[in-house]
């Protein structure tokens, strides 16, 4: 059978199964990439979250040493929902980024990426794959920029000319011998609006990015949120878009092509209040089949304690000081007593004094001393 023909049976099986858009590349090593991984380290501008050594994330032979070819898959997502709640004084809402809309995209993407094993096995019956979304050793981002799927953007993100950036990416080694696709041009320019825009000041250059900084990745940490980033987090409970959002190439870009990929408004723009009371149990139940919820409830529920300070939520008052004085995770009574004094009312203060002569936690007492002085000095 001729490659060019099974490329070609390939790219429109694909379209039938909900992949947007596919590039193939070879499987040799991402030399340049390579090289600025070894930059991120030095610098420590990576997030931790990364799997496999340098050497594994660069060289697919490493994964699968018989492969000869990765096929690089791009899902689009919607950009806007349909009747977006509005959070009003007394009732705020926080939100979850985009990628974390609809069904986790790790699923909605691997189940993608067996069928179009499958497909393939059934056309190449002694095909060696081996697959990855997001959480493989490949840079999915690496692999779709040199398959031409999209350009690097300075914001890091793949950009599509069809879907902007807003595309799940995911890829597939094999061990057949695919013609690669050209890589398409940069399409940045002089622009610099993201860099400009990023609330943190993240994006350290063009294509560099300090994830250490990253809201995206600091909204997804456990413990305290170093003190620069609280006001600036907002009301964002999961991931960032900012970068995103300003780009030109998303102006008017809003995919709405897969049911399972829709937002429910009412989950990805939830009520604050409620969400400080969730048991685990009731927190999986909701929340657990989307993307933001990877990392557990504590990231969630840290974030939404600091966007009831970010907003001075006065109705939330008994309920942060009821959480600052009988939670058992530290953080959360940290940050609880965080947000009282953003809140800053008599009350407040008083519950902070009271509660700083019971509390052990160094972290919490020193939180809770920098509240109360944060209300005198205002
Ligand atoms: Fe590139 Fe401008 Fe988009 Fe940033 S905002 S990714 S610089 S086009």
């Amino acid at each position: 059978m001729k490659i060019e023909e099974l490329q070609k049976d390939i790219q429109a099986y694909a379209k039938t199964i909900g992949i947007d858009k596919i590039g193939f590349t070879t499987a040799d090593i991402f030399t340049e990439m390579k090289e600025r991984l070894r930059r991120q380290q030095e610098l420590q501008y990576q997030s931790g979250f990364e799997k496999g050594s340098i050497e594994e994330r660069t060289e697919p032979q490493r994964l699968l040493p018989e492969s000869k070819s990765i096929i690089s898959i791009a899902v689009a997502y919607p950009s806007r929902m349909e009747k977006t709640p509005r959070g009003t004084k007394g009732d705020r809402r926080g939100i979850f980024a985009r990628a974390s809309w609809g069904i986790d995209y790790h699923v909605a993407l691997r189940e993608r990426l067996d069928k179009l094993g499958e497909y393939i096995k059934k056309r190449v019956p002694d095909a060696v794959i081996k697959s990855m979304v997001d959480t493989g050793e490949l840079s999915d981002r690496a692999v779709a920029e040199r398959a031409g799927v999209g350009f690097s953007g300075k914001n890091t993100s793949i950009i599509t000319k069809e879907y902007g950036s807003f595309v799940y990416l995911g890829e597939m080694l094999t061990n057949i011998p695919f013609i690669p696709d050209s890589p398409i041009e940069d399409g940045c320019g002089d622009c610099t609006i993201c860099l400009d825009a990023c609330p943190t000041g993240a994006i350290v250059q063009g294509g560099q990015l300090n994830a250490q900084r990253c809201i995206a990745f600091l909204t997804q940490t456990k413990d305290f949120l170093p003190e620069e980033f609280r006001t600036k987090i907002g009301n964002r409970l999961y991931g960032c878009d900012t970068c995103q959002q300003v780009c030109p190439w998303n102006r008017g870009k809003d995919s709405h092509f897969h049911k399972e990929l829709e937002p429910e408004p009412e989950l990805v723009k939830p009520r604050l209040k409620p969400m400080l009371h969730l048991s685990n149990r009731e927190f999986k139940e909701k929340f657990g089949h989307m993307s933001g919820s990877w990392r557990g409830k504590k990231p969630i529920q840290r974030n939404v304690i600091l966007a009831l300070g970010h907003y001075k939520e006065v109705t939330a008052v008994d309920d942060l000081i009821a959480i600052m004085k009988n939670d058992p995770r530290p953080v959360i009574r940290g940050s609880a007593a965080w947000s009282l004094g953003k809140i800053g009312t008599d009350v407040a203060r008083e519950a902070l004094s009271h509660a700083l002569e019971k509390e052990d936690d160094e972290q919490v007492q020193y939180e809770m001393e920098n509240a109360l002085f944060a209300m005198t000095a205002n």
